[in-house]
């Protein structure tokens, strides 16, 4: 076996050992006994080394031009480009989703690159007039400082840099924290931005547990943002922490209970391929992933045929191998999770369809592997398995009979994230859209498959409704006006008088 990999904190343009020298091992999903990595069990004292180097950074990078600062992510994406495949294959030993999905992966990281430093000669902001003919005013966006990016496993390089970069590009300095699961991608990152010859503190990187090192990230006082992607419950402690602070902003983008909604007029064979994606593609690990699939009562039977036919062949594998569909989950802690839901649903009722159980394959018998679990079960918002998030390949058949009835149990949920609408009917789609609560809605596709430019986020518990994209801009800026007198006396809005006594 190739010897762990030694990873570092990245403070300060260095490379450092935690003060407590402390570390953890990242292992590999697909074989429990193999161990990737070394990696620092990084403390508080730690996070506030990271905060000083980024505190100190900050007023050269704010003052740098925005064209020179979007430079160093073209850089940066030009050895992402180079290195893809390579990326690809570390990401799928590391997080355990097959190749084609860890390429995908690495794709959308480039696509954040290129994506905001092509913003980086877009307008800024507006001019506007002024009631007074003498007066112009502007909106500028002004950066806000110290932005912590907490991150998940399940995206160890697209999230990262959908958070990295409109946080530099804007002006701030940043610290990640990322997940515990993936630090040899996290390292990656940063050797890239070290490698581009970003200027000491301008990024830093501190790796750990979230309540040991994330957390103190969160409640120092000099932090200003949070950009959190995660799960709520993590999610909503960092809201809460975030509102006692005057000055700090968080943005939580967190779970779904997400759900397709399947008419009899759909495009059948189109919808049951849709829906295995939706359900099964990384082991349904992804905050879109559909564990929800509403479908018309007069097509429930054959579209669970073809649903559960499919389900049943698809390859459970090794993730470097090109034909695996189904790799293992993150963690054994995230499989018994798994399979505590599996016997819940049990417990609550379900009609079990097909529970393919842990794979017998001797050459699996070392990774984390479950295979599908799918169920009918008749709507009811008490039951837990319906409404609490799985994050596995972990799904309800629900039956419904009009187009009112399935919007009523789709909007009752605790989560509002991706929704999918398969039929042939435009009317219907319209509807859908109106009616449901959503975030990222699709039509006649599955409930995955994000694009860097688009807004990228849901509502209730999953998420603050700043959706990626354009909406981080917001988030790590302050808007501001902007108004200059070019007169030669003082005349004021709304008709208030000027004169001084
Ligand atoms: P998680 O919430 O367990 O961890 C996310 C990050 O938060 C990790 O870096 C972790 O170390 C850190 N953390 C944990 N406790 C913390 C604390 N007390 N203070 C500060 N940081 C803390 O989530 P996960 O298991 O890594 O990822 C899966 C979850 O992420 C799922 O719920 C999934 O739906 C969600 N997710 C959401 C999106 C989205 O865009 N909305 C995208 C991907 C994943």
């Amino acid at each position: 076996m190739p010897e762990p990999q030694r990873i570092l904190n990245y403070i300060g343009g260095r490379w450092l050992h935690p003060a407590s020298e402390a570390t953890l091992e990242d292992r590999s999903p697909h074989d429990w006994r193999r161990v990737l990595g070394i990696f620092p069990r990084s403390q508080k004292e730690d996070a506030e080394r990271a905060i000083a180097s980024a505190q100190e950074a900050f007023p050269a990078w704010r003052r740098l031009s925005r064209i020179k600062r979007a430079e160093y992510l073209d850089t940066v994406a030009q050895m992402v480009k180079r290195d893809q495949e390579e990326l690809a294959l570390l990401m799928a030993q590391e997080c355990g989703k097959p190749l084609v999905e860890c390429r995908a992966d690495v794709v959308e990281g480039l696509h954040t690159l290129q994506y905001w430093f092509g913003r980086a000669r877009m307008p800024l902001g507006d001019v506007l007039a002024s009631e007074i003919a003498e007066k112009d005013s502007f909106t500028l966006r002004k950066p806000k400082g110290v932005v912590v990016c907490i991150t998940p496993w399940n995206f160890p390089f697209a999230i990262p840099l959908w958070l990295i970069c409109p946080s530099l590009m804007e002006g701030n300095t940043v610290i990640l924290k990322p997940a515990e699961e993936t630090p040899l991608m996290a390292q990656r990152i940063a050797q890239y931005f070290h490698e581009a010859g970003l200027p000491p503190g301008v990024l830093n990187v501190v790796h750990g547990y979230g309540e040991e090192v994330g957390w103190p990230l969160v409640v120092h006082p000099d932090t200003q943002v949070v950009l959190f992607t995660g799960s709520y419950q993590v999610g909503s402690l960092i809201r809460q922490e975030t509102a006692r602070h005057p000055n700090k902003f968080a943005v939580c983008e967190t779970g779904g209970k997400n759900a397709m909604i399947i008419f009899e007029d759909c495009d059948f064979d189109l919808t049951v391929n849709a829906a295995v994606m939706a359900a099964f593609r990384t082991s349904g690990q992804r905050c879109v992933s559909a564990s929800r699939l509403f479908v018309q009562e007069s097509i429930l039977d054959r579209f669970t045929r073809a649903f559960v036919e499919k389900a049943r062949r698809l390859r459970i594998g090794d993730p470097t191998q090109e034909d695996t569909f189904i790799g293992p989950l993150i963690t054994p802690e995230a499989r018994e999770k798994v399979e505590g839901y599996n016997r819940l649903a049990k417990e609550e009722g379900a009609q079990v369809l097909l529970e393919v159980g842990r794979p017998t394959d001797s050459a699996l018998q070392y990774g984390n592997y479950i295979g599908p679990f799918i169920y009918r079960m008749e709507h009811d918002s008490r039951k837990r398995v319906l409404r609490e998030e799985v994050f596995g390949p972990h799904v309800a058949i629900i039956p419904f009979t009009s187009i009112d009835d399935a919007v009523r149990k789709y909007n009752d949920a605790d989560y509002a994230f991706a929704l999918s609408v398969c039929t042939r009917d435009y009317r219907k789609q319209r509807y859908i859209r109106e009616e449901c609560e959503f975030g990222v809605g699709y039509v006649n596709l599955p409930t995955i498959g994000a694009e860097v430019h688009l807004p990228f986020g849901g509502l209730r518990r999953s998420g603050t409704g700043m959706p990626s994209a354009s909406a981080l801009a917001d988030a790590v800026t302050h808007r501001a006006s902007w108004t200059v007198n070019y007169g030669t006396e003082i005349r004021m809005a709304q008709g208030l008088t000027s004169e001084v006594p």
